[in-house]
């Protein structure tokens, strides 16, 4: 087949890559986008399971700004959109937009090598596409390859299995079957009281409990979101400018600074409001033990008056500092166990060895069922761009750049990789903050750059090593404090040699990011390289 040329590739088709192709256009690219499922939706293409919805307010978290057309155009009908929501929603702005046209669908990209003979991008999709492209941007989420399911013997269960973040596009019976779900990240969480009004059994398989709070999910605030559209341009760069923080929290003091009743006053106010609020309820809830001690004991007691059995109460109670790891945001989830068909198994004292023709093994049972749900979460950062093959001159991947922990400037660039971008990527808030607006922020910040290079005369652009080195410095500094930091989970790299942690994510949200960001661009891109 014969290599097409472009001047700019889009890899992904979910809120990143809509707004890429589309502003990429705008600047007279020729723009190709590949996107690996049927249409466009990104992560809620591919996760449509039960009880799926965002877990940031729609209006005012989860919505596009950067057109007051499309934000006042569509009236989200929830607190917290669904999966359906805002599968329709991208569809009608992508529309909208016509850029569905410029994307090939179900096409992996699976091989993106650079030549500095031609300066471009050399790709292969599994549908045998060769293009090259001057730049290569991956819109491919920063959690959208799914983690492997890790047990042996999946492949000779009779029943029917889905992970979440594939879901397929079809009906999945619950009705009158045994169903498991493995894995009570939010995913699993979200969807077991669902499952459960409908199984005839439900078992789920829990490693680690986490913080559930309620979501407090109702009809959206209309009011609210009209206010904002009369606005727009004003509410975006508040956005931009907020530390990683629900709205409606920055009057919050350190925990030391109430008395024991006005403590507990602040955290059942916090409780009732609902969503991540609990995780920011006192200034130094993330720094600082004992303050910290204070929510997550209250939380653990509201667990406890939720479910009748005290010993499954206790399981389902975590241990680490709240807010360490993602809050949950949950619907009945507690309430489901006290149904006499829900079964919580404890992966901790019973872990399931192997899947069976007919269930699932653990170490000490077996569990009929006819359908598993493994709900076991994401390779996070690198994980969707490791599938996209993406190698420099020197064969070198961005893993192994970052084998000591993310190495980039801005979260965007990597050393070595030139006119490569890997928006919402680790050394930005990235998950930590309100992905959309940040898709929104490298998407223009890219698009800035290249009109530079245009203006120059400039082929290629690159993060230095230098840059790199200062850029690790800030944000290590950033996250220096937080307990976030101590924690392990995918937010943490740890170096095994000398157990150094490095916080992937930016840790101190958009009210720091953004700022540095304009300034180094405007120190003449500090950080980066540019060559004719
Ligand atoms: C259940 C769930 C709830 C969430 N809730 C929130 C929330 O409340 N607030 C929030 O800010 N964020 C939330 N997120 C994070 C979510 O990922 C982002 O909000 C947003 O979808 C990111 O958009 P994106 O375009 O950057 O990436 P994605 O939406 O992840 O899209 C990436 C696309 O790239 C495609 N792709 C990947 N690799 C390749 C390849 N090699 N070739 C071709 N195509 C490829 C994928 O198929 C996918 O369609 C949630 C995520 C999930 C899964």
């Amino acid at each position: 087949m014969k290599e097409e040329i472009f001047d700019i590739a889009v890899v992904g088709a979910g809120f990143g890559g809509i707004y890429a192709a589309h502003r990429f256009r705008e600047k007279n690219l020729s723009v190709v986008g590949i996107e690996g499922a049927s249409g466009v939706g990104g992560a809620w293409y591919h996760n449509g399971y039960p009880g799926s919805r965002v877990d940031t307010d729609s209006v005012d978290m989860y919505s596009y700004l950067f057109s007051r057309e499309i934000y006042e155009g569509w009236l989200w009908t929830e607190r917290y959109a669904a999966q359906p929501e805002l599968m329709q929603h991208l569809n009608w702005v992508a529309d909208k937009l016509d850029v569905k046209r410029l994307f090939r669908f179900d096409t992996w990209l699976r091989e993106s090598h650079w030549s500095s003979e031609d300066q471009r991008w050399h790709l292969k999709t599994d549908r045998g596409d060769q293009i090259a492209c001057r730049f290569l941007v991956m819109c491919t989420g920063n959690l959208s390859e799914p983690k492997p399911v890790p047990f042996p013997g999946l492949n000779q269960f009779k029943g029917e299995w889905h992970q979440t973040n594939r879901w397929p596009h079809r009906e999945v019976r619950f009705k009158d079957r045994h169903v498991a779900i493995v894995g009570t990240g939010s995913s699993g969480v979200q969807a077991a009281p669902v499952v459960a009004e409908q199984a005839e059994h439900l078992y789920v398989f829990q490693r680690s409990p986490h913080y559930g709070v309620p979501a407090r999910n109702g009809p959206s605030n209309v009011e609210k979101q009209r206010a904002i559209a009369r606005t727009l341009d004003e509410f975006k760069e508040t956005m931009l400018a907020r530390p990683t923080l629900p709205f409606g929290q920055e009057d919050r003091k350190r925990a030391a600074q109430y008395t024991p009743e006005e403590q507990q006053e602040r955290l059942e106010r916090q409780w009732a409001v609902g969503g991540h609020a609990m995780a920011y309820v006192f200034e130094d809830i993330g720094i600082n033990l004992d303050s910290n001690a204070i929510a997550s004991e209250f939380v653990r007691r509201k667990i406890r008056e939720r479910v009748n059995d005290p010993t499954i109460a206790e399981k389902l109670c975590p241990e680490y500092p709240i807010g360490t790891h993602r809050l949950i945001l949950e619907t009945d989830y507690y309430e489901c166990f006290n149904r006499d068909n829900v079964t919580l198994v404890d992966m901790r004292e019973d872990p399931i060895e192997e899947i069976t023709e007919t269930g699932i093994r653990t170490r000490g049972n077996h569990y009929d069922v006819d359908l598993i749900i493994f709900a076991l979460g994401f390779k996070a950062f690198l994980g969707a761009i490791d599938s996209a093959g993406v190698a420099n001159e020197k064969g070198q991947t961005p893993r192994e750049i970052w084998a000591r922990g993310p190495r980039t400037v801005f979260g965007l660039m990597t050393p070595g990789f030139p006119n490569f971008f890997h928006p919402t990527n680790a050394g930005s808030p990235s998950v930590l903050g309100p992905l959309i607006v940040e898709n929104e922020f490298h998407v223009d910040w890219i698009a800035d750059c290249i009109e530079h290079m245009r203006r120059s005369g400039y082929s290629t652009v690159e993060a230095t090593e230098e840059g790199a080195d200062n850029w690790g410095r800030k944000s290590a500094a950033v996250a220096q404090n937080m307990l976030r930091r101590q924690e392990d989970n995918y937010m943490v790299h740890v170096n095994p040699d000398d157990g150094s942690r490095i916080f992937q994510p930016w840790g101190s949200g958009m009210a720091t990011y953004v700022p540095e960001v304009r300034c180094m661009t405007e120190r003449d891109y500090e950080g980066f390289a540019f060559n004719t």
